[in-house]
């Protein structure tokens, strides 16, 4: 079946997290597409556990009941791949659609491994980003991919993981993904907002932000019964669950032909374009105190960076930000970044060599 991820709005792929049974397979396979929203089913058939000794998919007696769903509702299956193997297996059912997952693409022996195998290969492949947010290692898997021929290859963005506790169970981190659209124009994008969420609650408000940030498809879990799921029990829909996020969310237009809507971005743009200008003249004006600053220093062998005047700039920033209604990290996050620069160029005159 062919995957043409840029021929509709949103290209929708859900399923269960694991295939655990025939009948769970075909009931739910059944019960996604009466939304007719759906675009292929998803199912993890080896299942990458952090701990041994939990459920680890049913593993190749799986494989039949994927390609009958396949069959049946005419859904092309998709399936995670992690060794030569598995692709193999795969293919013996009609199955080509395939996903690296984060995990597998965050180490390259094997991201190599599944191309080779895939080399010559009528097939389609998803990549899901790694799990730390390493933007170069995800272009590295997809370039290995490309490397063999595959020449349907899509990205998937599943989040990121970091040490500190959040809301979510991976951070999305949108500004990577929006890197490698960046880089690679052409390359669809699907959100995974299941495994970024880690909540069934908070799913559709991602779903929703990445198809605002022009995202070009979405993966979604989905159990006929996630209380008793055998993995990821607390981020799946169930189908009806589904299929009400996917009647809720809106997908909105890339741009409109309407003249006076564009005259008034382009005006508005216009008067943007002068306050970022004013922004830059201002931190370079900031930055040229600071070189004062520095030269006092040098002089005093003081070091550049100051505890207190940190901290403080920080605080008070952030509370002038809270003042006009703007948000406090965000202020703060800005000025980390500006004293990051007054810092550098500190050290750089301090140490520099006299003439
Ligand atoms: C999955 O899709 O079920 C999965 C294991 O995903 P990830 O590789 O994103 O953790
Ligand atoms: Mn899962």
């Amino acid at each position: 079946m062919k995957i043409d991820f840029l021929a509709h709005n949103c290209y929708v792929i859900a399923g269960p997290c694991s295939a655990e049974s025939k009948e769970q397979v075909l009931q739910t396979a059944e019960q996604i597409t009466a939304s007719k929203k759906v675009h292929a089913l998803r199912a993890g058939v080896w299942k990458p556990r952090t701990r041994p000794g939990t459920f680890e998919g049913s593993g190749d007696k799986a494989l039949p009941w994927l390609q009958e769903a396949q069959e049946k509702f005419k859904l092309p299956v998709t399936i995670e791949v992690a060794q030569p193997e598995h692709v193999e297996a795969a293919l013996k059912h009609n199955i080509n659609f395939f996903w690296i997952g984060a995990r597998t693409t965050a180490n390259p022996f094997s991201v190599q491994e599944l191309a080779e195998v895939l080399k010559g290969v009528d097939c389609t492949v998803m990549v899901k980003n790694p799990i730390h947010p390493d933007l170069q290692l995800w272009i590295g898997a997809i370039e290995r991919v490309k490397a063999v021929g595959v020449k349907n290859i899509a990205a998937i963005h599943r989040g990121f993981h970091t040490s500190t506790k959040n809301t979510f169970r991976n951070t999305p981190m949108w500004q990577i993904p929006i890197e490698l659209k960046v880089q690679f124009p052409e390359l669809p994008i699907i959100c995974d907002p299941s495994h970024i969420c880690g909540r069934r609650d908070l799913i559709f408000d991602v779903a929703q932000n990445a198809l605002d940030l022009g995202m070009n498809g979405l993966m979604i879990e989905s159990h006929i019964n996630p209380d008793v799921a055998l993995s990821d029990k607390n981020q799946q829909l169930t189908p009806s669950g589904l299929n009400e996020l996917l009647g809720n969310l809106q997908v909105k237009e890339k741009s409109t032909a309407n003249p006076v809507f564009n005259q008034q971005l382009t005006n508005i743009r216009t008067d943007i374009d002068k306050i970022d200008e004013e922004i830059v003249n201002l931190i370079k004006a900031r930055l040229q105190l600071v070189e004062k600053i520095a030269d006092e220093k040098r002089e005093k062998h003081v070091t550049a960076f100051q505890l207190e005047r940190y901290i403080n700039i920080l605080k008070t920033r952030g509370e002038w930000g809270n003042k006009q209604s703007l948000n406090k990290e965000f202020v703060e996050k800005l000025f980390q970044l500006i004293h990051e620069e007054s810092i550098r160029t500190q050290i750089e005159i301090l140490n520099k060599k006299s003439a």
